[in-house]
C-alpha cells in the first residue's frame, strides 16, 4: 500500500510523529506494526530503506496512521524520513504482530512499562479504551532518560486526569535513576500487583530487565506480555 504524509508533529526532544494517508481501506488491531519502506534513502544506511513502527494511532481516530520516533543524526533512514515534504509517499507493509489488545481478554488490571519511545502501542491502548468508553483499568508507567523526551506528555496528562480509569507514573532515570525493583513495587498496588496483566515495550535491554524484575516479584510469566523494539 501506499501512504502519503499528511502532517508531522514534534512530540518530545528528537522525536516526531508522522501521519499517512494509506491509498486504500486499512484495518488494524492496537498493537499492530507496519513497515515502512523509503522510496530512496538522502544518506547511506547500512540497515536499509525499511524499519518497522508500531501504529501509536488508535482505529477509533480515523483512517490516519500515525508513527512516532526518535531521529538520530545517526541514522539515513531517520534522517529521511524527517525530511521527507508534506505529500510524500512511503510504502507501507503490514498490519503485522500478535502484541495485540484484546478489551475481552484484558478487562481489567492492565499495567504497561513503557521504556522511552516504547510508549507507541500503549498511547494506542489508552485511546481505544477511552475512545470505545471500555472503560479498563490502565496503570502506565513511563520512564525516559530526561524530562524533555518524554513524547505525548501532556496529552498523556490529561487523558489521565479525565478517565478515573486510567493511572501515570513517570520515571526520569537521569534524576532519580532506573526503574529498579524497590521503584517499581513502590508503584505498584500493594499485595494484588500478582493478578495484573503486565505490558512491557521499549529497546531490547529494557524489556529484559523489566520482566526479570516482575519475575523476581512473584509475577507469573503468562502475566507478562512483551514487546522488544529490536533496532535500537
Ligand atoms: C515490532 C517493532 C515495533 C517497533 N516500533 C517502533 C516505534 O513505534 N517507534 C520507533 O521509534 N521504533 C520502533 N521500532 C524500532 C525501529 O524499527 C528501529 O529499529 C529503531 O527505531 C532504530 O532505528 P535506526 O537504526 O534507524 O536508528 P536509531 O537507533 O534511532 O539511530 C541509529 C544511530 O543513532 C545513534 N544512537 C543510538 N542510540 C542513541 C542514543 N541513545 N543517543 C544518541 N545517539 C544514539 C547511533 O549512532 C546509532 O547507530 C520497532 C521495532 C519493532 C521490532
Amino acid at each position: 500500500m501506499n501512504l502519503k504524509l499528511v502532517k508531522k508533529v514534534n512530540e518530545a526532544k528528537g522525536t516526531k510523529s508522522f501521519f499517512f494517508e494509506p491509498d486504500s481501506i486499512f484495518t488494524w488491531t492496537p498493537g499492530q506494526y507496519i513497515y515502512v519502506i523509503l522510496p530512496k534513502l538522502n544518506y547511506p544506511d547500512i540497515k536499509g530503506d525499511t524499519r518497522d513502527f508500531t501504529i501509536c494511532s488508535s482505529p477509533t481516530e480515523g483512517n490516519l496512521l500515525q508513527i512516532t520516533t526518535r531521529i538520530r543524526e545517526g541514522s539515513g533512514y531517520k534522517k529521511t524520513l524527517d525530511e521527507l515534504a508534506i505529500g510524500g509517499i512511503v510504502e507501507g507493509k503490514g498490519p503485522f504482530g500478535t502484541f495485540l489488545f484484546d478489551p475481552s481478554i484484558y478487562n481489567k488490571n492492565n499495567i504497561f512499562l513503557a521504556g522511552g519511545i516504547g510508549i507507541t502501542p500503549f498511547r494506542c491502548f489508552i485511546k481505544y479504551n477511552i475512545d470505545k468508553k471500555l472503560n479498563i483499568s490502565m496503570h502506565l508507567i513511563y520512564s525516559n532518560t530526561n524530562k524533555d523526551e518524554i513524547a505525548f506528555k501532556e496529552e498523556l496528562k490529561t487523558l489521565v486526569n479525565a478517565n478515573n480509569f486510567l493511572k501515570l507514573d513517570f520515571i526520569i532515570s537521569s534524576e532519580e535513576g532506573h526503574l529498579d525493583e524497590i521503584k517499581l513495587k513502590g508503584l505498584l498496588p500493594k499485595g494484588i500487583y500478582i493478578e495484573s496483566n503486565f505490558w512491557i515495550v521499549g529497546p531490547p535491554i529494557f524489556v529484559t530487565t523489566m520482566e526479570a524484575i516482575l519475575r523476581n516479584l512473584g509475577v507469573a510469566s503468562d502475566k507478562i506480555r512483551i514487546e522488544k523494539f529490536t533496532g535500537y
